[in-house]
């Protein structure tokens, strides 16, 4: 463990043991979610049931190995983190424990639960196609997979491959049409790319609008952003396969850890998570969507339409992964 974690790993027990001891109303939540997505949310949930929230935000990385190396000693109730792919490996390496609820069971679909239970998918992002209104008829636009065609040569802006968001998507595409077709559209992408690949969404969405490519893909909060700080931008998004598999969507979620030591405050806070009035703040902070199919998302988010989810279980974005990272490399995908 590096100094820097030490002295965190020990303000974090001390503050812990002092409350926890004063109270035994508490949650330590571990957060690859942004401070201010979440901040918001902890406050209401304290105003509404007394119990504090204390939290650290860092990569979803640098979290997952500081709650393996602080073991039974972790102060960590909860885990949150982004991409399915992340909550596969924290589940993965044995540091989330499974929780069987009828309310997390009746709020979260399947397709955006681990199927042991150990994660909960709390907001939806799609990741999904986004064209210049300039240059591209939406009716030009259908699959992913056909973005791979010559129609779209020199046309097409990725991200770099080395996102978990496009891990994730091409796993996905692995469990669809299994490895060797997957590598055939990845290269029919790569074929079409117009420039190098972008460090992330947003530069691929401004490169559209500068004319450097006409299309590309991006999580749908990155485009939301976008759209409120410049609503004239000539962008707008295509949900593919909607008679074909569905839109590939990924989620932010949470699970409560193996060594909780206040399981039952977790658990609580995690079901309170998926309640309408949690759902509409966790996912309108981010313009992303709700994973509770009941609740309604944010106006501008509503405003680009309904489409369909591809069903297949986000678990595949975790088991697929490092097939995903191969496949990309073999085709060139940086
Ligand atoms: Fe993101």
């Amino acid at each position: 463990m590096k100094k820097t974690s030490c002295i965190w790993f020990l303000t974090i027990a001390i503050l812990v043991a002092g409350a926890a001891s004063a109270t035994g109303k508490e949650v330590v939540v571990y957060s690859a979610r942004n401070e201010h997505l979440i901040r918001p949310i902890f406050e209401a949930y304290t105003a509404q049931t007394g119990v504090k929230v204390r939290f650290l935000t860092g990569k979803a990385p640098v979290l997952l190995q500081r709650i393996k190396a602080e073991g039974k000693n972790s102060p960590a109730d909860l885990l949150i983190t982004v991409d399915a792919g992340n909550l596969w490996h924290a589940a993965n390496e044995g540091i989330l424990q499974p929780i069987d609820s009828a309310t997390l069971r009746a709020n979260i679909p399947a397709h955006l639960r681990d199927p042991n239970l150990r994660w909960f998918g709390l907001s939806v992002r799609a990741r999904t196609i986004v064209y210049s209104t300039e240059r591209v008829r939406p009716a030009a636009l259908n699959t992913y997979e056909e973005l791979a065609g010559s129609k779209w040569k020199d046309r097409l802006l990725l991200r770099t491959s080395k996102k978990v968001y496009n891990q994730s998507l091409v796993a996905m595409l692995i469990s669809r049409h299994g490895a060797a077709k997957t590598e055939e559209i990845v290269s029919g992408w790569v074929d079409n790319l117009a420039t190098a690949p972008f460090s992330n969404d947003t530069k691929v969405m401004q490169a559209i609008a500068a004319g450097q490519g006409d299309i590309g893909i991006v999580n749908t909060y990155y485009f939301g952003r976008l759209q409120k700080k410049e609503p004239e931008i000539p962008l707008a998004l295509f949900w593919p396969n909607q008679n074909d598999g569905g839109v590939h969507v990924n989620v932010s979620g949470a699970g409560v850890t193996a060594h909780s030591r206040n399981r039952q405050a977790a658990i609580a806070l995690l079901e309170w998570l998926s309640s309408a009035e949690a759902q509409k703040l966790f996912a309108g902070l981010n313009l992303e969507y709700p994973a509770n199919p009941h609740i309604k998302p944010d106006p501008l988010v509503d405003s680009w339409g309904d489409f369909k989810h591809s069903p297949i279980n986000l678990t595949n974005a975790g088991l697929n992964q490092a097939e995903a990272i191969r496949l990309m490399d073999r085709a060139g995908y940086r």
